[in-house]
């Protein structure tokens, strides 16, 4: 049994800890990161060349099954890996960790659309958490932004005015109410990740009295198998395995 475990989350790395080494599992990045958390086990890193270069890499590799952790906004990634899968005839998982509840949330459907409620608010200093390829919508908002990201945003996407601040998660609600204070931030624009490790700044921002611009998921393909959990899925490759 071999299985390809699309990463890139935290959850994919608990799944592949999980596993390694009972069942053979290669974990793959997209390669978006200079330097990674890498999860344990084999890795490959890189994009597959679309549809057709996953589909030939799944045969090459004898992959027997695939599981799809990415994240929840990697929408190219989760649907070429569902498609590919229906053709081939190959067991795919999706592992979707569970949405946040959106609570008082202004919720859009795109960055555009965020940037845009933004804009029509009035909004001046926004605490941007997009992420890096999250910023081009905002680049002529006319408001200050505190932008945090992984690694830094392509120069271009940049709005004129904006402090950027390179971190990782996870973070803790106190230092997230800290920071919504010290930079007397008027608004929180975050994506509908879900997930502890990014959840603080939501109440943080509740507790600040800082609406919420949240940006929500893009949909699942449609018929695909998804758990919510990591145990629910190894338990789905120990049965696929099993079986
Ligand atoms: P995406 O838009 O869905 O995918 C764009 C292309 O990147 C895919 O077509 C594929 O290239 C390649 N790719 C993406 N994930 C890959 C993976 N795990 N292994 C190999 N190739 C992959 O993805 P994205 O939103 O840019 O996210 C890229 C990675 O960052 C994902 O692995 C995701 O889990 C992680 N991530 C994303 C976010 C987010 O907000 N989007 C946040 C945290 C982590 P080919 O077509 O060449 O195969």
């Amino acid at each position: 049994m071999k299985v390809l475990l699309l990463g890139g989350t935290g959850e994919a790395r608990a799944l592949a800890a999980a596993l390694h080494p009972e069942i053979e599992v290669i974990s793959s990045l997209a390669g978006r990161v200079p330097d990674p958390a890498l999860p344990v086990g084999p890795v490959r890193i890189g994009g597959f060349g679309g549809v057709d270069g996953m589909r030939q890499w799944l045969i090459d590799e004898r992959v027997d099954a695939v599981v799809d952790a990415t994240h929840p906004f990697a929408a190219t990634i989760t649907a070429h890996a569902a498609q590919v899968c229906a053709a081939l005839g190959l067991p795919h998982l999706v592992l979707a960790r569970p949405a946040w509840s959106p609570g008082d949330a202004i919720l859009v459907g795109s960055d555009t659309e965020a940037a845009e409620t933004v804009a029509a608010n009035g909004y001046a200093r926004v605490f941007l958490t997009t992420g890096r390829s999250g910023t081009r919508a905002f680049k002529d908002v006319d408001a200050w932004f505190l932008i945090r990201a992984v690694t830094p945003p392509d120069p271009d996407t940049l709005p004129v005015d904006h402090q950027l601040l390179l971190s990782r998660g996870p973070y803790e609600y106190d230092g997230e109410l800290a920071l919504l204070r010290e930079y007397r931030v008027d608004a929180l624009v975050t994506k509908n990740s879900g997930g502890a490790m990014t959840e603080p700044k939501l109440r943080a921002a509740e507790t600040a009295g800082v609406p919420v611009v949240m940006v929500d998921r893009p949909p699942l393909p449609a018929g695909v198998c998804a758990v919510a959990t990591v145990e629910e899925a190894v338990d789905w490759v120990r049965a696929e395995t099993a079986g």
